[in-house]
């Protein structure tokens, strides 16, 4: 199996081939802290965005890649947003430099960052702050995550090695969702809020993600019908991991979440058994809460 992703968009020739700051193996125990999210501070600003009005699977398209680098490659007929030089390439590009020097090391972990245009998963009120190293608010007390946390999250749950299918809990706005899609074959990502999912769907349908379903329910049931997975990946943080999440994990996969109430940290499940779970602390971090059902 390869490393790379079979349909990568981007040769990211100044990052991939960067030699990592900090020396060593890639050491789970490493016990970096991350920037805090400001879920709660940025909440109150949030200017809530109304659901998108579509339903149905986001499009299949030939190519997501393509759909990707040609919102790149043409910014003169994007919307206002994307023509904005503190939104441009070289923004993200200072942005996966950033996240590489603080410890992410998977090339195609940033490879990936490097190719989502993460402004496009913000409202337009924000979209200049899309870059900095901090979650924001994407309405119904719910914040994209921080791209430090989606990077590393993602560098340790790969592993090194290549995803055939992945969960997602917590679509939220679909930014995450978004960089998934490009590390792994099959993507699913469930999320509980109606409006966040349709935002989400919305968000996506011009980058023409083929390889990835939203579903709207409770992820904390996980996703059986599409189990098993090689990768689980919670974008919110519970007191515990649902055991239906460790039960839906492939033998030799991996769930990354974080744990815990107001002290959280990462917590990494490698599956290596049939009835066996293996778990290592990573390090502190915030998210918003998982919480049960639907609304
Ligand atoms: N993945 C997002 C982060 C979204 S914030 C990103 O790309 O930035 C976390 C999301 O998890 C919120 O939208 C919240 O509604 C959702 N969530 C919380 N509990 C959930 C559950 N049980 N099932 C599905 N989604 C859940």
């Amino acid at each position: 199996m390869t490393d790379k992703p079979r349909t990568f968009p981007l040769s990211l020739d100044s990052l991939a081939g960067k030699p990592a700051r900090q020396g060593g193996g890639q050491s789970l125990a490493q016990s970096r802290i991350a920037t805090p999210q400001t879920a709660t501070q940025n909440a109150a600003q949030s200017a809530a965005r109304g659901g998108a009005p579509h339903h149905g699977a986001v499009p299949i398209a030939p190519s997501r890649a393509q759909a990707i680098a040609n919102e790149r490659a043409q910014p003169a007929t994007a919307s206002p947003p994307r023509q904005n030089p503190l939104v441009s390439d070289a923004v993200r590009r200072a942005m996966v430099a950033r996240i590489a020097k603080q410890g992410v090391k998977d090339p195609v972990v940033l490879d990936a960052m490097q190719a989502v245009p993460r402004h496009m998963f913000m409202d337009e009120a924000l979209a200049s702050q899309a870059y900095i190293d901090a979650s924001l608010p994407i309405g119904h007390h719910q914040t994209i995550s921080q791209p430090y946390i989606v990077a590393r999250m993602i560098e340790v749950m790969r592993q090194g090695g290549s995803l055939q299918r992945v969960l997602e809990i917590g679509t939220g706005c679909g930014y995450q969702a978004a960089v998934l899609s490009l590390v792994a074959k099959e993507v699913y990502s469930i999320e509980r809020i109606r409006p966040l999912h349709e935002l989400a769907k919305a968000n996506l349908r011009p980058l023409r993600v083929s390889n990835l379903r939203l579903q709207y329910g409770d992820g904390m049931l996980g996703l059986p019908q599409a189990a098993p997975f090689d990768g689980i990946i919670l974008a919110a943080a519970g007191l515990e991991v649902p055991q239906a999440l460790l039960e839906q994990l492939a033998p030799g996969g991996r769930l990354v979440a974080p744990v815990g109430a107001k002290l959280q940290h990462l917590q990494l499940i490698t599956r290596v058994g049939k009835m066996e779970w293996t778990s290592q602390t990573l390090e502190d971090c915030h998210f918003v809460p998982l919480r049960p059902g639907t609304i």
